[in-house]
């Protein structure tokens, strides 16, 4: 048989949150090459014969370099195997995906992208927050907080302006730092925010503020993502945690209620 490269999106670590196709592709593999983030009861679901290769990057780890990924995916593939590369998330969200595809391409070999539950999706459920709202967030911006060549956040005032949400990856240790790039972008200090730590986990955390007061939040274990945007103020806890919701979004809910009501 052809060897075969898939590009498996593992979600963000509820196996449940799987593709059907994922799941499939995983117990037919004949290696799969995943991240960190996969977690690992994800991999409990892996066919017994397949050869598993932790081929992660996790800062303060010894890791492994993405040429040696690429050698990896390659010789496995031009010796007739079924491989599944598998990252958390998406695999084209953050994933260095559009590397892989760039060596797969030029080496000549077969390969497929299986799309598949990005962090924002999964923190946004846990925090039971919307991403987009009617009149007050049309837009969603992914965006990470570490740049590889340590650029500084582009302006995002004309973003901010018009009503987006920001889904900010990666968004680093040091709140600190991360308040001031953000701020220095022209992200308003009172913005609301949503810290989540490892969405769709039973060890889920989410902890609402404003992006002022992001430095007093306490540590929240990795992989964490932070939401940002008057969308927050709809969070489960957003209606407990912060002082009073805009009174455009309270005639909003107002207004939902009603209808709710109405229909009842
Ligand atoms: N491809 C992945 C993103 C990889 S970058 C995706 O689509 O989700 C890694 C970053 O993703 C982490 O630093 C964190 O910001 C975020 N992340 C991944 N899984 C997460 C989870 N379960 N909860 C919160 N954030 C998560």
């Amino acid at each position: 048989m052809k060897g075969k490269v898939y590009l498996v999106g593992a979600g963000p670590g509820d196996p449940e949150l799987l593709t059907l196709k994922a799941l499939r592709l995983l117990r037919q593999a004949d290696a799969v090459l995943h991240d960190d983030l996969v977690s690992p009861q994800i991999l409990t679901l892996v066919a017994r014969k397949a050869q598993v290769h932790d081929v992660g990057k996790r800062a303060g780890r010894k890791s492994t370099h993405q040429e040696a990924i690429h050698f990896l995916m390659i010789e496995l593939a031009r010796q007739g195997l079924q491989v599944v590369r598998l990252k958390g998330g998406d695999p084209l969200v953050f994933g260095r995906a559009g590397e892989e595809m760039q060596a797969l391409r030029k080496a000549g070999v077969e390969f497929e992208v299986v799309p598949g539950v990005t962090a924002a999706f999964a923190a946004a459920a846990s925090a039971e927050t919307p991403l987009t709202l009617r009149r007050t967030a049309s837009s969603l911006l992914i965006m990470t907080g570490q740049f590889a060549d340590n650029r500084p956040v582009p302006d995002l005032r004309p973003l901010i302006a018009c009503g987006t949400t920001i889904a900010l990856y990666m968004p680093g240790s040091d709140q600190h730092a991360t308040v001031e790039k953000l701020a220095a972008a022209g992200v308003p200090r009172p913005t609301p925010c949503a810290l989540i730590s490892r969405a769709s986990t039973g060890a889920q955390q989410t902890t609402v503020t404003t992006l002022e007061k992001l430095p007093g939040v306490a540590a929240q274990a990795k992989p964490s993502i932070l939401i940002l945007g008057d969308v927050v103020r709809l969070s489960k806890a957003g209606h407990l945690d912060l002082q009073t919701l805009s009174a455009e979004l309270l005639a909003m809910q107002n207004t939902a209620e009603r209808e709710e009501t109405d229909r009842a």
